[in-house]
């Protein structure tokens, strides 16, 4: 699979209306799925990580947190998943949270993604210095993550949501083909070792913009979506013009932050890397510092309000941040890069019938109440509602809607 055609193959836009395919995802260890009867009726069970038919003797498991990892944060294997908590009866160990691959693709993503991002995940837990390679060798792995821990919550959740997937929906189209950003820090006590923000939420409805997982005392709040860059490092994007969606070459120039939103964790190591292979594929050129030659990034991390290109990575000063607010703050994070590339994405291609913009009430709420709680847990020092340096009115039933 990954062997016949490059992870990055095609990056198609999220509002794409497409014939809705059935896919049963195959949880592994004791748990009990109960699927919904439009997926019952279908044969096929769906490789996690491919997305393709698995056939009786093919299959194998794949964790979506892989089991070195567990070991690593501390023999976390039977413990229970708090992110995965279904209900009283479901509350899967590390170990079980497992799906259905193809025993190739499996064999293949540990060959070529798994093993070289071990001594990167590790390096940076342990506060050594990273070569940016290696720093993009652990984008690949949390890309992989947050594809394949979606699809476990799908799994656990019985199916009862009928999602429309495409390749690009699963790790083997994913990794790499989109922007992508993470903001590093450490929390100063308490527990579990091992940990995912909140995967059954209902901003989970599709593959998240963003998730979090903390790895003993540290943790990466991670995001990446299509021309989420954009404004930083001058990028092109898509623009609505009369109508339709028309690409428009970025000018280079690049933005003192993201361009788009403030952080809310201003101290948290900040690195982005722009991702334009497919873009540099399908004609969509841009001239600009940030890529190389074959449209894949350069990784930089953001200075006071400036971008500086990363050779090497030094993660042995980062911020430390008591638990509670370290929690809240990197759950506020995830729900707002969420709600931003949402807003994009509509801006782009959306209508107000869009199936990802269902969940955006849900979201806003949430981040309301995360910022009340950072409030509260900062002694009563209030922070802004809006995360915007650009203001926009989100109104996606109106005529002013943004085109982001
Ligand atoms: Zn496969």
């Amino acid at each position: 699979m990954i062997d016949t055609t490059p992870l990055v193959e095609v990056a198609r836009p999220a509002g794409e209306n497409l014939q809705f395919i059935p896919r049963r995802f195959q949880a592994g260890g004791r748990l009990q799925i109960a699927d919904s009867v439009g997926i019952q009726n279908t044969f096929i069970s769906t490789c996690v990580l491919c997305g393709g038919v698995i056939v009786g003797e093919e299959a194998t498991l794949e964790h979506p947190l892989p089991q070195w990892l567990h070991k690593y944060a501390g023999d976390m294997g039977d413990r229970k998943a708090s992110a995965f908590r279904v209900s009283e009866t479901i509350q899967p160990t590390w170990r079980q949270l497992s799906l259905s691959s193809h025993k190739e693709c499996n064999r293949l993503f540990a060959r070529k993604l798994e093993d070289p991002s071990i001594t990167a995940i590790k390096a940076m837990v342990e506060g050594r210095r990273l070569t940016w390679t290696q720093l993009d060798a652990a984008f690949d792995w949390l890309d992989k993550i947050k594809s394949a821990s979606a699809h476990m919550a799908i799994a656990l959740r019985s199916h009862n949501l009928r999602l429309g997937y495409e390749d690009i929906s699963f790790p083997n189209k994913r990794v790499g083909a989109f922007d992508r950003l993470a903001l590093i820090y450490r929390l100063s006590e308490g527990t579990p070792p091992l940990d995912l923000w909140d995967c059954l939420n209902d901003g989970f409805l599709t593959t998240p913009t963003a998730i979090t997982l903390r790895v003993k005392d540290l943790v990466i709040v991670y995001a990446s979506n299509n021309y989420l860059l954009s404004a930083a490092f001058g990028l092109g994007s898509y623009l609505m013009q009369n109508n339709s969606a028309t690409y428009i070459p970025g000018t280079g120039t690049f933005a003192p932050g993201f361009g788009t939103r403030f952080c809310r964790i201003p101290p948290a190591k900040i690195l982005a890397q722009p991702m334009r292979r497919q873009h540099q594929k399908e004609g969509l050129l841009d001239n600009n510092p940030a890529l190389q030659e074959n449209g894949d990034g350069r990784v930089y991390e953001l200075v006071g309000s400036r971008w500086t290109r990363v050779r090497g990575c030094d993660f042995s000063a980062l911020p430390r941040l008591n638990s509670r607010l370290g929690y809240a703050l990197a759950a506020l994070e995830t729900v707002e890069w969420i709600i931003l590339s949402k807003e994009q994405d509509y801006g782009r291609y959306g209508t107000p019938e869009s199936f990802f913009l269902k969940s955006l009430p849900v979201l806003q709420n949430e981040k309301r109440g995360l910022i009340e709680l950072v409030s509260t847990l900062r002694g009563g020092l209030t922070m802004p509602e809006s995360d915007r340096i650009t203001d926009l009115t989100f109104n996606p039933g109106g005529r002013d809607a943004p085109r982001a």
